[in-house]
């Protein structure tokens, strides 16, 4: 009997959930192709992202979360100063964290892709410094460097500006949504020694943080301000938004001062607006949408690696349920994925509302709520969190449903010719 091929997937971008994405898949027995921009894999650290709960479970499936828990950037303190106030608050970061969800993981962006990126780079064929630059619905894609090849399924796996989704579905500006909010990273020398504590300056609508992890060689500031319309400014025009954050910090305080100082010096810069990507479908044909491409919940206000993570998972696992055949997976995978998008938009609305307050209230009750919650005993601390915020109730509840492990999954999406499961690629 003729075996069939396993059908050949391209995932577009190495960063979470395209490693993900091509770990699971070949572990169902796809055959996968990852192209990635970058000419290699960034190893700079980048910024702090969450794993919460459902992905620190996949990440146990896949046996690589000790190496997550060794890299953690053990963030667990926090000292907030409101905005006019000479009293510091000081808070249990894990604890607040702990109260969200009952399993989270801190860590930096570029170590997690390493790490995700290790577990199956024997079995995947990495392709680093080239670019989709068109998909026809027969499946044949061209590249900016290789030679066109033929895949059966293309996933953008390409972040927030995806290149996936302009080729297929329409222009970015289509389908984001401004959340009133703008914030920046910087990379500076870490010289108040800062390890494993959250430095944060919060007044009415801006929020600047600095934190260090163990293992970093330097710092990160983050800079989150309000703004109620879209600022006019390129995202190319670095100068720009540089002067954007100096006017927006102006005045708040001295180590925020120092932190703006280092603006002309740093080796890492990411200035963008917090916006939401908003698709009510993100599978056309052959092609679907992972992690920040298809459903970014707004980059720094928590939970969109987690969804990319979750997203990558429940993907390659309705591809293999229905042996391949993406008609049936494309459409199970958004429905399993609905509640969990929805939820995290509103979930990362709310925390933009906590972490960027638009009164003195709102700074009062950040400061004072993080030390109420490091004050209590676990149960009571989660219960608070539970009744003041989404993301404690999607955290916890979101549940993945578990794909049986590929020796068990009846000859894998391959299949056997003649089994009378013909695969839709196989023509
Ligand atoms: C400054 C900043 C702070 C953040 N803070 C947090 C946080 O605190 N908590 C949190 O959970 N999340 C945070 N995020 C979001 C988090 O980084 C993303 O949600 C997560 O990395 C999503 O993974 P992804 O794989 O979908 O996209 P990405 O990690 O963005 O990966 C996309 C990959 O695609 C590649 N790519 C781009 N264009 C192309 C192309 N044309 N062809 C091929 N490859 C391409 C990119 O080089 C990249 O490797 C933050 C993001 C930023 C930018």
């Amino acid at each position: 009997m003729e075996t069939r091929r396993a059908p050949r997937i391209l995932v577009s971008g190495a960063g979470v959930a395209g490693p993900v994405l091509a770990y699971w898949l070949t572990r169902h027995g796809f055959s996968v192709t990852v192209v990635e921009h970058a000419p290699a894999l960034r190893r700079s650290g980048g910024h702090a992202v969450d794993l919460f709960r459902p992905a620190v479970e996949i990440s146990e499936k896949m046996g690589v979360l000790p190496r997550i828990e060794e890299r953690a950037t053990g963030t667990n303190r926090m000292t907030v100063h409101p905005e006019g106030s000479r009293r510091p608050v000081r808070a249990d970061l894990a604890k607040v964290f702990g109260a969200a969800s009952d399993r989270h993981v801190e860590i930096m962006r570029d170590d997690l892709s390493a790490i995700y990126y290790d577990a199956a780079r024997d079995d995947v064929e990495y392709v680093f410094g080239d670019s989709i630059t068109a998909i026809s619905p027969d499946g044949e894609v061209r590249f900016e460097n290789a030679a066109p090849r033929r895949f059966d399924l293309v996933v953008g796996a390409d972040g927030l500006h995806s290149n996936v989704r302009r080729l297929v579905f329409d222009d970015e500006s289509r389908f984001r949504s401004f959340i009133g909010a703008y914030f920046g990273v910087v990379s500076l020398p870490n010289a108040s020694g800062l390890d494993g504590e959250l430095l944060l300056h919060v007044g009415v609508g801006r929020t600047a943080g600095m934190y260090g992890a163990r293992h970093l060689g330097d710092a990160r500031a983050l800079f989150l301000f309000r703004s109620e319309h879209e600022l006019d400014c390129h995202h190319h025009d670095v100068r720009r938004q540089k002067e954007l954050l100096r006017g927006a910090f102006a005045g708040m305080h001295t180590d925020v001062d120092r932190w703006l100082d280092g603006l002309d010096r740093t080796p890492a810069f990411y200035f963008d607006s917090i916006t939401q990507l908003r698709m009510d479908s993100w599978s056309l044909g052959r092609v679907t949408l992972v992690g920040d491409a298809g459903y970014c919940p707004g980059p720094a206000v928590g939970g969109s690696t987690s969804l990319a993570v979750v997203g990558a998972y429940v993907l390659a696992g309705e591809l293999a349920r229905a042996r391949g055949d993406h008609e049936r997976a494309f459409p199970a995978y958004e429905r399993l994925m609905a509640e969990h998008v929805h939820g995290s938009r509103a979930s990362a609305l709310s925390a933009a509302k906590t972490l960027i307050p638009t009164s003195r209230l709102g700074v009062w009750g950040l400061a004072q709520g993080a030390r109420l919650i490091s004050a209590l005993p676990a149960a009571p601390g989660r219960a608070l969190v539970r009744l003041g915020t989404r993301s404690a109730r999607l955290y916890n509840s979101v549940t993945v449903e578990d794909y049986p492990p590929p020796a068990a999954a009846s000859g894998g999406p391959g299949g056997r010719a003649g089994d009378g499961r013909d695969g839709p690629m196989s023509g």
